[in-house]
């Protein structure tokens, strides 16, 4: 790696750019980049990687590609290492009665991805880039909009109409400009790309940029240090799958450098089955995403149907024996239904996908009652409020 940028190899033509395109994809074949001294670096054994005084994602900065040789600011929220809970009702129903679940949803913005969006957007205000655009179907946008706001970055987000109003709302209410774009999140993701590429702007997409997936990593780090231990089952929804590839390059990294010398967790992926190409691709042993046709669903957080790094998150679940599962429609209601009225834990469907497809593991013996078992409880409810 350079002093002042972020070498990175294409994940499907092994091309190497020594700088990181402002496109972010391979300029040879358009596929996803990751770093060539991975999402994390620097991790020598004798740094004690829980002792920074800082707070949740940043008390890992060091380990983020590029962060020691260039210091950037730390675009922060005050972002908190968030709780860990134990679900023991909800749990006990379906024989997990030490059943952990981690709560992304007191984030500043209300989601999991404020730990990628802190991280990437610190990296792009650091190389001076004041206009960024981006894809999502909500939390994503939301996330880099407020942070974009906080670091005085203008924003365009392009997302599906099928966007919930509180999210939308979300986005706006942050000064971000969101254009709403008839299609999927395919549609939506082309039309950004097209205006990265007719404007002076930074592509800041929360699929494809490298440093998403390093502050995704910091997941981990942090669940393992509240711990004391490596869990033996990570349960998480999965639309891009940005969770699950952070926690694989996390757990991959406490292991090779003896932090840990407990096997890797299982890395769940729990799927809506209105879109669901990575399950579809799991199930036929494939290295590829599915290619699948989206269905409406109450869960738009995940209806990502081409995931660029899909065949990354299919690696890191064969890689750490994980499964892939796909959960219907009144199965996410009413696991939201039973989160809330027995936990109260307030939760967006795209999140209660995870608890839904959990019952279905925990029925067929995949897990079983004295395993460490952790769920993420990856968004608010408040953000799909009406929704019922
Ligand atoms: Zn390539």
């Amino acid at each position: 790696m350079s002093a002042s940028n972020i070498e990175t190899i294409c994940t499907v033509c092994n091309h190497h750019h020594l700088n990181l395109p402002d496109t972010i994809t391979c300029n040879r074949c358009n596929a996803a980049l990751k770093p060539v001294d991975g999402y994390l670096v620097n991790p020598v054994k004798d740094l004690d990687i829980h002792a920074s005084s800082n707070s949740g994602v940043w008390k890992y900065r060091d380990l983020y590609p590029g962060f020691i040789e260039n210091s950037p600011v730390q675009i922060t929220l005050g972002e908190q290492t968030t709780p860990i809970l134990e679900l023991t009702k909800w749990g006990g129903k379906i024989q997990l009665p030490g059943l952990i679940t981690k709560l992304e949803s007191v984030q500043p913005t209300g989601s999991f991805k404020d730990r990628g969006a802190a991280v990437m957007l610190s990296w792009i205000n650091h190389y001076g880039h004041n206009y960024v655009i981006e894809d999502s179907s909500g939390n994503a946008g939301a996330s880099l909009a407020a942070y974009a706001a906080r670091a005085s970055i203008k924003t365009t987000i392009f997302a599906p109409q099928s966007t919930s109003n509180a999210k939308a709302d979300q986005i706006r209410s942050y000064g971000a400009n969101l254009v709403e774009v008839k299609g999927g999140r395919k549609t939506a993701a082309d039309a950004a790309l097209q205006q990265v590429l007719s404007s002076q702007s930074h592509y800041a997409s929360h699929a494809l940029h490298p440093l998403f997936v390093s502050g995704m990593a910091s997941f981990l780090l942090e669940l393992h240090m509240q711990l004391g231990e490596m869990p033996d089952h990570l349960i998480c929804p999965v639309g891009n799958g940005s969770l699950i590839l952070g926690s694989y390059a996390a757990a991959n990294m406490l292991i090779n450098t003896g932090r840990s010398a407990q096997p890797m967790p299982r890395l769940h992926c729990i799927q809506s089955k209105a879109c669901a190409p990575i399950v579809t691709a799991y199930k036929s042993r494939s290295t590829l995403p599915a290619t699948v046709n989206p269905r409406d669903s109450i869960a738009t957080g995940l209806s990502v149907s081409s995931p660029k790094r899909g065949p990354e998150v299919l690696a890191a679940i064969y890689g750490s024996q994980g499964v892939a599962i796909s959960v219907k429609e009144d199965e996410i209601m009413k696991a939201s239904s039973e989160i809330s009225s027995m936990e109260g834990v307030y939760l967006e469907p795209s999140a209660s996908v995870a608890f839904a497809g959990l019952k279905h593991l925990a029925k067929n013996g995949v897990i079983s009652k004295n395993d460490l078992t952790v769920i993420v409880s990856s968004g608010h409810g408040l953000k799909s409020f009406g929704y019922r």
